[in-house]
């Protein structure tokens, strides 16, 4: 039998709370949920639970991913969702493998085809596959016309009510809905937008009433703002949005996903799509708004949270840019944990070390808070109080 009762030690515990970090802590573990996190000479250990001594390293909270794809790997990402089944769940297995060897437990999957989000979540939930515990949107509505039309179109009232319903029917956690253009698709500029403020309404109405978020691709300008008003829930990307679009989220409890590997990594757009000439030129658009556009995120106090948007392996990556660019190393990693964990709902179960919550623990080689690049370099992980980093994860 596995042992279940964990004493997960460590020089110092970052614990997802934003409390300064505890020196020489220790995280115990009953199952799947975690009953006490302290300092050692604070938290009695019982006799008969395994101890896992990470010596020198750092103990945080799982990761938590709150923008990505399982099936998707950059370049021609439209051309792998157009794909049978069979190619792209073969691509999530090795995706998802890679996502939770880089320490993210929880993620968010927001767009696929043909359903197959919900048979990786559960069978992940089975525990027949290693992957990031997921909540999936399953088939994105987007008009077709739109960015990210793959192989679901939904145009006007009736077919957007439809596919939500049958979204849900399947098993959707939540709804995404494509408002603006993207950097990734040939002919829609960023700013151009898909849906009538109605559709919208109509959109978060139908989501709402099934008790199911809204996420919304959006990079900035009046499509982001007729969102907003609309009572979206995350608005994702947001690369092109204004100080007023972020006050306005801030005001009305709207949340930021953010996420800067896709343009800003030597893996990312560049390497898949180097020779489409008008992707490069949005690409470079991007990332030079992108270091301008996150100072007004930190300016305006908007909520935010991060995601890797198919990145599988580089949410340290994703937390090391943002430091980069002003935000401070400790938010940054809440970023990817607790406010996260907020941003999709998950906010009672996941994205701190606290007792009653998934034992989701993970460590890293060093003290992020001095260097956050450690955050790269990931030693044990447990999901939901099982050790997942001594399974064959490569
Ligand atoms: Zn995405």
């Amino acid at each position: 039998m596995e042992p279940t009762r964990f004493a997960i030690k460590a020089e110092r515990i970052i614990d997802g709370t934003g409390r300064p970090p505890i020196e020489r802590g220790v995280v115990l573990v009953d199952g799947e949920r975690i009953t006490a996190v302290g300092r050692e000479i604070d938290v009695r250990v019982p006799k008969d639970v395994e101890v896992v001594d990470c010596g020198a390293q750092t103990l945080l909270p799982g990761f938590v991913d709150a923008h990505s794809h399982a099936s998707i790997v950059l370049g021609d990402q439209i051309g792998q969702l157009r794909q049978p089944p069979a190619p792209q769940i073969l691509r999530s297995v090795q995706n998802l493998r890679a996502d939770l060897r880089s320490g993210v437990t929880t993620m968010r999957v927001v767009g696929e085809e043909h359903f197959i989000d919900v048979d990786l979540r559960e069978t992940i939930a089975a525990g027949r596959l290693p992957g990031p515990r997921l909540l999936v949107a399953t088939r994105p509505i987007t008009a077709r016309n739109g960015h990210g039309a793959a192989l679901t179109f939904s145009d006007g009232e009736e077919e957007i009510r439809r596919h939500i319903r049958e979204n849900v029917a399947r098993g959707a956690d939540l709804i995404k809905l494509f408002m603006t253009g993207g950097v990734s698709s040939k002919g829609t500029a960023a700013r151009w937008y898909a849906y009538t403020p109605h559709e919208v309404q109509v959109a978060v109405d139908e989501a709402h009433r099934n008790n199911k978020p809204v996420a919304v691709h959006g990079h900035g300008g009046p499509g982001v703002a007729i969102c907003i008003d609309a009572g979206v829930d995350t608005i994702e990307h947001g690369k092109l949005c204004d100080l007023e679009d972020f006050v306005a989220m801030r005001k009305r409890g709207t949340w930021l996903v953010t996420n800067h590997a896709v343009s800003g990594h030597p893996d990312g757009i560049e390497k898949g799509d180097a020779r489409v000439p008008s992707i490069m030129a949005k690409l470079r658009e991007s990332r030079e708004t992108s270091r301008r556009t996150f100072r007004l995120v930190l300016e305006s106090g908007v909520k935010w949270a991060l995601g890797t948007d198919s990145m599988h392996g580089l949410m340290w990556w994703e937390i090391a840019q943002v430091v980069e660019w002003g935000a401070d190393a400790h938010d940054a990693i809440l970023a990817a944990t607790r406010r996260a964990a907020e941003a999709i709902g998950m906010g009672d179960e996941a994205g701190s070390l606290e007792p009653g919550k998934l034992a989701d623990v993970i460590s890293v080689d060093g003290d992020p808070l001095d260097d956050v690049r450690c955050l790269e370099r990931v030693g044990v992980i447990f999901q939901g109080g099982r050790r997942r980093d001594t399974l064959s994860l490569q």
